[in-house]
């Protein structure tokens, strides 16, 4: 998987922002949009992406990185005051090597507690209404 490859209009994160596939929305603006990760890491694991069709960091245009970056700052203070974590993971993955599965750029926030293992990256569904209830206590948390 090259670090150069075209966009995919029909991955996953692209169907879910034309609203082809669910998701379980914590927030969104005219930029990007940010909702629970189906496969999370942590309780709380949120992903934020643009609207701009990039494929990573390095198709990414400045303004929209300026926007990805604010929304996962707001997310990410709204995760803290939901599950008051001891820690918060904010990642991005470029190219497979990196650990990119979903070829449309995101950010990661991902909740850390002392003493408390992360599951294993993409690997386990979580359970709808708990998906749900994580994302709408998020959204209540929005500053
Ligand atoms: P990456 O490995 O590309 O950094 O992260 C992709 C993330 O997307 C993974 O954490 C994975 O659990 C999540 N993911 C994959 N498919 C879906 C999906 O259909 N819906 C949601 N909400 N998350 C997904």
């Amino acid at each position: 998987m090259s670090l150069t490859k075209p966009y995919d209009e029909n991955n996953i994160f692209a169907k879910i922002l034309r609203g082809e596939a669910p998701a379980h929305k914590v927030y969104e603006d005219e930029h990007t949009f940010a909702f629970m990760d189906i496969m999370p890491m942590a309780e709380g694991h949120t992903l934020v992406i643009p609207r701009e069709p990039a494929v990573n960091m390095f198709d990414l245009s400045e303004a929209a990185a300026e926007a990805m970056i604010r929304t996962t700052r707001k997310v990410a203070h709204a995760v803290r005051t939901t599950f008051d974590p001891h820690g918060v993971i904010c990642a991005q993955f470029s190219g497979a090597p990196a650990g990119q599965t979903v070829f449309h750029i995101h950010f990661h926030v991902i909740p850390r507690w002392e003493g408390v293992e992360m599951n294993l990256h993409a690997r386990t569904m979580q359970e709808a209404d708990i998906l749900a209830d994580h994302a709408s206590r998020i959204t209540g948390n929005l500053a």
